[in-house]
């Protein structure tokens, strides 16, 4: 048996993962992506096979202690609560799908208010989360629920129609998701935190996701630069990173378990003092990138209309 190259094929994608068009010798290359001429979007290149994203989503990703030291946990948990009181509001009666549930923040926060909730993920031990892909759910959802996890899809576009099929009349689809149309990406380029690849498969400018949406049927109803999260977040990563040594406040700020580069003590306090230094800029750069409406990370409610037949566009 040879120990030489790993037995995984490496390939590039051949077409956009987002609206299908096939790539030519003209689409532009990027580092790890590649731009669609047509949508703008861009599909991760080359395309990770099963092997290597079980690899990407090991068990540093999320472990069962949690993601992150000190509050950043606890500050997840609070704005999940947020989130179901939102969606509580906002989509008619009947259950919540969360596709991508992860530790059932979301589920548990909906469940407190009285809501059916149920959760699609790769793997989860609860017994309200189901490991199947979306188009293998039967059910009718008052909402459905895309927090940080269209853009992990295979087939994020196929995802969205069927999003919509599994709606009630007026039934809402919501969705954040990183904006590639954004200031901070613009800025921080290659090395943009969201960019998050392999595990990012499909790189939405804005303009793209609301596109597909109102082609599916949908109409938008709310977009928004800051609701969304990781907007502050990515600028002070993002400076943090110019720094000498590439320093990466992602990982210091994570518990040790879940860190990718086992950053140590004497780095990670030097990375964290680093980041309260820059916290005032990165704070100016996220209020101006939110007041341009080319936030980092977009917000958005777009629903299925009670009257109207799918759009055939
Ligand atoms: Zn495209």
């Amino acid at each position: 048996m040879s120990t030489a190259a790993p037995s995984h094929m490496i390939s590039s994608p051949a077409h956009c993962a987002w609206c299908g068009m096939a790539f030519d010798d003209d689409s532009e290359r990027l580092h790890g992506r590649r731009r669609c001429r047509s949508c703008g979007a861009a599909t991760t290149d080359p395309w990770p096979d099963q092997a290597e994203l079980d690899r990407a989503y090991a068990d540093w990703y999320r472990p069962p202690s949690g993601r992150f030291a000190g509050p950043g946990d606890w500050l997840l948990h609070r704005t999940r609560g947020l989130l179901a009181r939102r969606l509580d509001r906002i989509a008619p009666p009947g259950a919540v799908l969360d596709v991508g549930a992860g530790d059932g923040a979301l589920l548990d926060a909906l469940q407190r208010r009285g809501r059916e909730a149920l959760g699609l993920e790769r793997t989860s031990a609860r017994p309200d989360v189901r490991t199947l892909e979306l188009d293998e759910l039967d059910g009718r959802f008052a909402a459905v629920v895309f927090w940080h996890s269209l853009e992990h899809l295979r087939a994020p576009g196929a995802a969205l129609a069927r999003a919509y099929k599994l709606l009630l009349p007026a039934g809402v689809i919501v969705i954040a998701i990183p904006n590639s149309a954004s200031l901070q990406a613009r800025a921080f380029g290659d090395a943009w935190l969201a960019l998050d690849l392999p595990r990012h498969l499909v790189h939405l400018p804005a303009s793209a996701l609301l596109g597909r949406l109102e082609a599916v049927g949908l109409r938008v109803e709310r977009l928004s630069h800051v609701r969304a999260g990781q907007v502050l977040f990515g600028w002070l990563h993002g400076l943090v990173h110019l720094l000498p040594g590439r320093p990466e406040l992602y990982d210091a700020i994570r518990r040790p378990s879940a860190r990718r580069t086992g950053l140590r003590g004497g780095a990670r306090a030097a990375t964290l003092a680093a980041a309260a230094t820059l916290l005032p800029a990165a704070a100016a750069l996220a209020a101006l990138e939110v007041a341009m409406r080319r936030g980092g990370s977009i917000y958005v409610e777009a629903r299925k209309q009670p009257c109207l037949s799918p759009a055939s566009a």
